[in-house]
């Protein structure tokens, strides 16, 4: 042991003591002995980025010796020589200190397997501060530090107001496919035996939405079976290797799970690649199932949003459109048929003495009728035609695509089914429902108000007139 130098105080120092004992024992190793015994990847490069130096964790993580790379440009490592390049123009420049900002990048190994991974460098200088070769750490990159920060990520996806839901799912895609280091990246949807690509990822293009497959030649069907992530890292040395998924696409890495809306499958979200990579950790999986039931989520929460916003669009006694969905829709209409010069056809309806309907059968029988009406309006109309109610016993209907003439054809066929329809409005009795209707097309220069205006002046008019008939208004 080494002496303890006392202080000025006559004291012993402790502080010295350990760097004295330290560099003691530091003088028994050659600093890549030091290097060989962390379980991180050291690479060290010269300034023209030729390996120099592996430690024995880099040459487990590449599968490379050193005697096979010495001299060789550290390109052999990346599995994109695009990377190679902008990371030599930003980082190893032979000017810029690299050690500033760690990044993530996608390596190869000497299988040809890939994985994505943390690398922290920095230039190692000479007593003139010149940077001489590059010293960079490299680690799998799918560790906590980096499962939370696609945790960041993925919260800021899910929390992006600015984002519509399918940018959603294709932005989480992005995100876990980043995240394992595959390449492909699938949302599917299943019903029965079928696999349908909802959205995907897939940098060769092979690949879109819509495009089916039969569930039991899908990778997926394992996550199904298991009931919740499944990993194969590298296919063709496992048990799946006779899989046809395998055969016929070759997938060597795949994580998938399923994704239950409700607890009902929906379908599975999949990341995948050709190329094998390092092994799914049971952290990896759990990540998996992460983000299968954020994408679950999701999707529910899309659904709610769609039923919230039918709702607040539909009338409640009939189902058809409300005002406000009618409103919306004619403004849409009348603005695209002006530019491209279409006709459309606005008829306004009113169900004729309908006070004396509820006064004589009550308001239950008065309701029964306007249902029965509602289906009628449905019956006669096409299927991009819009019916809706107003309020009351009034309706609209907004035929596009459509002329006067086309619109009186409309009118008459509703009055001549209506007349042969009575509605029942006891369990044994049935009436004889009339309707007035009034009916514009739309013109150069019309506003909704003004559409509107005119098609009310027109039912005005088959009231006044003696009801049961459809008045035209031309202008
Ligand atoms: P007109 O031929 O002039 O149109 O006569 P009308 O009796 O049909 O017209 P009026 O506007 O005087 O009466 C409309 C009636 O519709 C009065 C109201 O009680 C009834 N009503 C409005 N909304 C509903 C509803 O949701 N259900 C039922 N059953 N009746 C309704
Ligand atoms: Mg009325
Ligand atoms: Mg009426």
């Amino acid at each position: 042991m080494s002496k303890i130098d006392p202080d000025a105080s006559g004291q012993p120092n402790p502080a010295q003591a350990v760097n004295r004992e330290g560099e003691a024992a530091l003088s028994l190793f050659s600093l890549p002995d030091l290097f060989d015994t962390l379980p991180e990847a050291v690479v060290v490069a010269d300034r023209t980025r030729r390996v120099v130096y592996l430690n024995a964790a880099a040459e487990a993580l590449f599968g490379y010796s050193l005697r096979d790379l010495r001299g060789r440009t550290t390109d052999v490592f990346y599995a994109d020589h695009a990377d190679f390049l902008t990371l030599g123009k930003e980082h190893y420049n032979g000017k810029t200190n690299p050690s500033f900002s760690p990044y993530r990048v996608s390596y190869r190994c000497s299988d040809g397997s890939r994985f994505l991974g943390q690398t922290s460098a920095r230039g190692l200088t000479n007593a003139q501060g010149e940077i001489q070769g590059y010293l960079a750490m490299v680690r799998p990159a799918r560790s906590a530090e980096q499962s939370v920060d696609t945790l960041q990520r993925l919260h800021s996806i899910t929390a992006d107001a600015e984002l519509d839901h399918d940018a959603k799912l294709v932005a989480t895609l992005e995100l876990g496919a980043r995240h394992f280091g595959l390449d492909l990246a699938i949302l599917s949807s299943i019903k029965g035996e079928e696999y349908r690509v909802e959205h995907c990822r897939d940098p060769a293009g092979a690949l879109s939405p819509g495009a089916t497959f039969d569930l039991g030649s899908t990778y997926c069907v394992h996550a199904l079976n298991a009931g919740g992530p499944v990993g194969f890292h590298h296919a063709g040395e496992s048990e799946i290797r006779t899989h046809p998924c395998y055969r016929d696409f070759g997938l060597e890495a795949y994580v998938g799970c399923p994704i239950l809306v409700n607890g009902t499958l929906r379908g599975t979200l999949n990341f995948s690649s050709a190329q094998a990579c390092s092994p799914f950790s049971r952290d990896d999986l759990v990540f998996m199932q992460l983000l299968a039931d954020t994408v679950g989520y999701e999707i529910h929460q899309n659904a709610m949003r769609n039923q919230l916003s039918l709702l607040a669009r539909t009338d409640e006694l009939t189902g058809l459109a409300n005002r406000r969905a009618v409103m919306e829709s004619l403004r849409w209409q009348m603005s695209h048929s002006l530019r491209s010069d279409l006709p459309l056809t606005v008829m306004s309806l009113d169900l004729d003495h309908f006070k004396a309907i509820n006064d004589t059968w009550g308001h239950g029988a008065g309701d029964h009728v306007l249902r029965g009406f509602s289906e009628l309006l449905g019956s006669v109309t096409r299927e991009v035609d819009l019916c809706g109610r107003l309020g009351g016993e009034e309706f609209i209907v907004v035929l596009p695509d459509t002329d006067t003439s086309g619109g009186c054809v409309v009118g008459d066929r509703l009055r001549r089914r209506l007349a042969e329809t009575p509605m029942p409005v006891s369990e044994s009795e049935s009436i004889n429902v009339t309707v007035s209707a009034g009916l514009t097309s739309l013109q150069p220069g019309d506003t909704l108000e003004s559409i509107l205006q005119r098609v009310d002046h027109a039912l005005y008019q088959a009231k006044q007139s003696g009801r049961d008939r459809l008045c035209i208004a031309r202008e």
